[in-house]
Protein backbone atom coordinates (compact mmCIF):
# COMPACT_ATOMS: atom_id res chain seq x y z
CA UNK A 1 0.00 0.00 0.00
CA UNK A 2 1.59 3.63 -1.11
CA UNK A 3 1.26 5.85 1.14
CA UNK A 4 2.12 9.44 0.59
CA UNK A 5 5.57 10.95 1.53
CA UNK A 6 5.23 14.50 3.42
CA UNK A 7 7.75 16.31 0.65
CA UNK A 8 5.88 17.82 -2.90
CA UNK A 9 5.48 15.10 -5.19
CA UNK A 10 4.03 16.12 -7.94
CA UNK A 11 5.44 14.18 -11.02
CA UNK A 12 5.94 9.94 -11.17
CA UNK A 13 8.55 9.06 -13.92
CA UNK A 14 8.99 5.51 -14.93
CA UNK A 15 12.28 3.94 -15.56
CA UNK A 16 13.56 0.30 -16.12
CA UNK A 17 16.99 -1.27 -15.10
CA UNK A 18 18.03 -1.59 -18.70
CA UNK A 19 19.05 -5.09 -18.22
CA UNK A 20 17.76 -8.55 -18.72
CA UNK A 21 20.25 -10.08 -16.30
CA UNK A 22 18.41 -12.09 -13.78
CA UNK A 23 20.78 -11.18 -11.04
CA UNK A 24 19.68 -7.75 -11.50
CA UNK A 25 16.43 -8.36 -10.61
CA UNK A 26 16.17 -7.13 -7.32
CA UNK A 27 16.23 -3.91 -5.24
CA UNK A 28 19.10 -5.20 -3.82
CA UNK A 29 21.12 -6.11 -6.52
CA UNK A 30 20.62 -2.29 -8.04
CA UNK A 31 21.05 -0.76 -4.65
CA UNK A 32 24.78 -2.32 -4.50
CA UNK A 33 25.49 -0.99 -8.21
CA UNK A 34 24.57 2.66 -7.07
CA UNK A 35 26.04 2.67 -4.10
CA UNK A 36 29.47 1.74 -5.93
CA UNK A 37 28.78 4.65 -7.96
CA UNK A 38 28.99 6.45 -4.89
CA UNK A 39 25.92 7.24 -4.70
CA UNK A 40 24.20 7.31 -0.96
CA UNK A 41 21.42 4.69 -1.77
CA UNK A 42 19.52 3.61 -4.76
CA UNK A 43 18.17 6.37 -7.10
CA UNK A 44 14.48 4.60 -7.02
CA UNK A 45 11.51 4.68 -4.99
CA UNK A 46 10.35 1.75 -6.07
CA UNK A 47 10.85 -1.30 -7.81
CA UNK A 48 9.57 -4.28 -9.97
CA UNK A 49 10.68 -7.22 -10.44
CA UNK A 50 9.86 -9.45 -13.86
CA UNK A 51 7.30 -11.68 -11.05
CA UNK A 52 5.29 -8.74 -10.01
CA UNK A 53 6.74 -8.15 -6.73
CA UNK A 54 7.20 -4.57 -5.58
CA UNK A 55 10.49 -3.84 -3.78
CA UNK A 56 11.05 -0.30 -1.94
CA UNK A 57 14.19 1.25 -2.89
CA UNK A 58 14.93 4.94 -1.30
CA UNK A 59 13.08 6.29 1.51
CA UNK A 60 9.89 7.99 -0.33
CA UNK A 61 10.85 10.73 1.87
CA UNK A 62 13.97 11.73 0.01
CA UNK A 63 14.37 12.96 -3.70
CA UNK A 64 15.42 10.14 -6.16
CA UNK A 65 18.47 10.34 -7.53
CA UNK A 66 16.92 9.38 -11.69
CA UNK A 67 16.32 11.74 -13.50
CA UNK A 68 18.71 14.46 -13.93
CA UNK A 69 17.14 17.63 -13.93
CA UNK A 70 14.10 16.40 -12.84
CA UNK A 71 14.14 14.53 -9.64
CA UNK A 72 12.89 17.55 -7.65
CA UNK A 73 9.28 16.58 -6.31
CA UNK A 74 9.27 13.34 -8.60
CA UNK A 75 8.83 9.78 -7.16
CA UNK A 76 11.03 7.22 -9.45
CA UNK A 77 9.81 3.48 -10.54
CA UNK A 78 11.59 1.51 -12.03
CA UNK A 79 11.12 -2.51 -13.61
CA UNK A 80 13.52 -4.72 -14.40
CA UNK A 81 14.15 -5.68 -18.10
CA UNK A 82 15.68 -4.25 -21.17
CA UNK A 83 13.84 -5.69 -23.78
CA UNK A 84 10.25 -4.64 -24.71
CA UNK A 85 8.45 -7.85 -25.45
CA UNK A 86 10.23 -9.44 -22.14
CA UNK A 87 8.47 -7.19 -19.51
CA UNK A 88 6.15 -9.31 -18.05
CA UNK A 89 1.83 -8.89 -17.14
CA UNK A 90 2.72 -9.59 -13.21
CA UNK A 91 4.98 -6.33 -13.94
CA UNK A 92 2.69 -4.52 -15.75
CA UNK A 93 -0.16 -5.28 -13.20
CA UNK A 94 1.56 -4.27 -10.24
CA UNK A 95 2.92 -1.29 -11.90
CA UNK A 96 -1.24 -0.32 -13.34
CA UNK A 97 -2.07 -0.61 -9.50
CA UNK A 98 0.70 1.13 -7.36
CA UNK A 99 0.13 4.23 -10.11
CA UNK A 100 -3.75 3.98 -9.57
CA UNK A 101 -2.87 4.11 -5.24
CA UNK A 102 -0.58 6.58 -6.23
CA UNK A 103 -3.10 8.88 -8.47
CA UNK A 104 -5.60 8.39 -5.62
CA UNK A 105 -3.41 9.64 -2.83
CA UNK A 106 -3.24 12.86 -4.45
CA UNK A 107 -6.23 12.74 -5.84
CA UNK A 108 -5.44 12.93 -9.33
CA UNK A 109 -3.19 16.07 -9.43
CA UNK A 110 -0.25 14.04 -10.14
CA UNK A 111 1.40 13.27 -13.40
CA UNK A 112 3.17 10.37 -14.74
CA UNK A 113 5.41 9.96 -17.64
CA UNK A 114 8.78 7.97 -19.18
CA UNK A 115 12.28 8.86 -18.36
CA UNK A 116 12.53 9.27 -22.03
CA UNK A 117 10.19 12.55 -21.72
CA UNK A 118 12.97 14.37 -19.98
CA UNK A 119 16.04 12.96 -21.18
CA UNK A 120 17.36 11.61 -24.81
CA UNK A 121 17.08 8.18 -23.44
CA UNK A 122 14.80 4.68 -24.72
CA UNK A 123 13.93 4.34 -20.64
CA UNK A 124 11.70 2.81 -19.91
CA UNK A 125 11.68 0.83 -23.23
CA UNK A 126 8.00 -0.68 -23.00
CA UNK A 127 4.99 1.78 -23.98
CA UNK A 128 3.87 3.07 -20.30
CA UNK A 129 1.53 5.28 -22.22
CA UNK A 130 -0.65 2.49 -23.09
CA UNK A 131 -0.12 0.54 -20.02
CA UNK A 132 -1.28 3.27 -17.76
CA UNK A 133 -3.20 4.78 -20.42
CA UNK A 134 -1.76 7.99 -20.04
CA UNK A 135 -3.06 11.35 -21.94
CA UNK A 136 -0.58 14.12 -23.37
CA UNK A 137 -0.30 15.71 -19.83
CA UNK A 138 0.37 12.23 -18.05
CA UNK A 139 -3.12 12.15 -16.56
CA UNK A 140 -3.53 8.70 -15.66
CA UNK A 141 -6.32 6.72 -17.77
CA UNK A 142 -7.06 3.51 -16.16
CA UNK A 143 -10.00 2.20 -15.05
CA UNK A 144 -9.65 0.57 -11.48
CA UNK A 145 -12.13 1.55 -9.34
CA UNK A 146 -13.19 4.82 -10.55
CA UNK A 147 -15.45 4.37 -13.62
CA UNK A 148 -18.79 2.56 -12.44
CA UNK A 149 -21.12 4.64 -10.59
CA UNK A 150 -24.00 2.27 -11.12
CA UNK A 151 -24.93 2.49 -7.42
CA UNK A 152 -27.93 4.78 -6.28
CA UNK A 153 -26.95 7.42 -4.44
CA UNK A 154 -28.15 7.28 -1.11
CA UNK A 155 -25.06 8.91 0.89
CA UNK A 156 -24.75 12.46 0.05
CA UNK A 157 -21.32 12.77 1.86
CA UNK A 158 -17.94 13.23 0.31
CA UNK A 159 -16.27 10.31 1.26
CA UNK A 160 -19.16 8.07 0.80
CA UNK A 161 -19.48 9.31 -3.34
CA UNK A 162 -17.66 7.20 -5.74
CA UNK A 163 -14.84 8.27 -7.67
CA UNK A 164 -15.79 9.39 -11.43
CA UNK A 165 -14.02 10.62 -14.39
CA UNK A 166 -14.56 10.58 -17.84
CA UNK A 167 -16.25 7.39 -19.43
CA UNK A 168 -18.62 7.07 -15.71
CA UNK A 169 -22.42 6.66 -15.80
CA UNK A 170 -24.78 6.63 -12.97
CA UNK A 171 -27.05 8.07 -10.50
CA UNK A 172 -23.61 9.79 -9.65
CA UNK A 173 -22.58 10.97 -12.58
CA UNK A 174 -26.63 12.71 -12.65
CA UNK A 175 -25.68 14.51 -9.10
CA UNK A 176 -22.16 15.67 -10.59
CA UNK A 177 -23.96 16.94 -13.75
CA UNK A 178 -26.33 18.45 -11.60
CA UNK A 179 -23.77 20.31 -8.77
CA UNK A 180 -22.28 21.63 -11.99
CA UNK A 181 -25.05 22.81 -13.47
CA UNK A 182 -25.03 21.06 -16.47
CA UNK A 183 -27.80 18.84 -18.30
CA UNK A 184 -27.91 15.65 -16.05
CA UNK A 185 -28.28 12.66 -18.43
CA UNK A 186 -26.02 10.22 -16.07
CA UNK A 187 -23.21 10.16 -18.47
CA UNK A 188 -19.76 11.30 -18.08
CA UNK A 189 -18.76 12.36 -21.67
CA UNK A 190 -16.72 15.25 -23.11
CA UNK A 191 -18.72 18.31 -21.84
CA UNK A 192 -18.99 16.68 -18.33
CA UNK A 193 -15.28 16.27 -18.45
CA UNK A 194 -14.38 19.89 -19.50
CA UNK A 195 -16.68 20.74 -16.70
CA UNK A 196 -14.60 19.23 -14.37
CA UNK A 197 -11.86 20.89 -15.51
CA UNK A 198 -13.00 24.45 -15.67
CA UNK A 199 -14.52 23.65 -11.92
CA UNK A 200 -11.01 22.19 -10.66
CA UNK A 201 -9.33 25.16 -12.41
CA UNK A 202 -11.30 28.00 -10.72
CA UNK A 203 -10.73 26.00 -7.14
CA UNK A 204 -6.83 26.02 -8.04
CA UNK A 205 -6.70 22.23 -8.59
CA UNK A 206 -4.59 20.54 -10.72
CA UNK A 207 -7.69 20.23 -13.98
CA UNK A 208 -8.09 16.53 -14.48
CA UNK A 209 -11.31 14.65 -15.05
CA UNK A 210 -11.39 13.06 -11.94
CA UNK A 211 -13.84 13.65 -9.22
CA UNK A 212 -12.65 12.16 -5.64
CA UNK A 213 -13.94 13.28 -2.75
CA UNK A 214 -12.31 16.44 -2.05
CA UNK A 215 -13.73 17.38 -5.08
CA UNK A 216 -17.11 16.58 -4.29
CA UNK A 217 -16.76 18.64 -0.86
CA UNK A 218 -16.23 21.95 -3.20
CA UNK A 219 -18.56 20.74 -5.48
CA UNK A 220 -21.30 20.04 -2.71
CA UNK A 221 -20.52 23.04 -0.56
CA UNK A 222 -20.25 25.88 -3.32
CA UNK A 223 -23.83 24.96 -4.96
CA UNK A 224 -27.22 24.45 -3.59
CA UNK A 225 -27.74 20.85 -3.16
CA UNK A 226 -30.57 19.22 -5.23
CA UNK A 227 -33.21 17.21 -3.87
CA UNK A 228 -33.31 13.80 -5.04
CA UNK A 229 -36.46 11.03 -4.45
ZN1 LIG B 1 15.45 5.73 -16.56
Amino acid sequence: MFSKPRRKVTRVFIHCTASELTKHDNVAAIRKMHLERGWSDIGYHLFIRKNGVLENGRDLERTPAAQKGHNTNSIAICLHGLKKDRFTTPQFDTLKRLCLEINKAYDGEISFHGHSEVAAKACPVFDYKSVLRLDAYGNLGLTGAVTQATAEVDDMTPDALPDLKEGARGPAVELLQELLLIKADGIFGPKTANAVREFKRQHKLYPSDLVVSHVWKLLLGSKQVPHFD
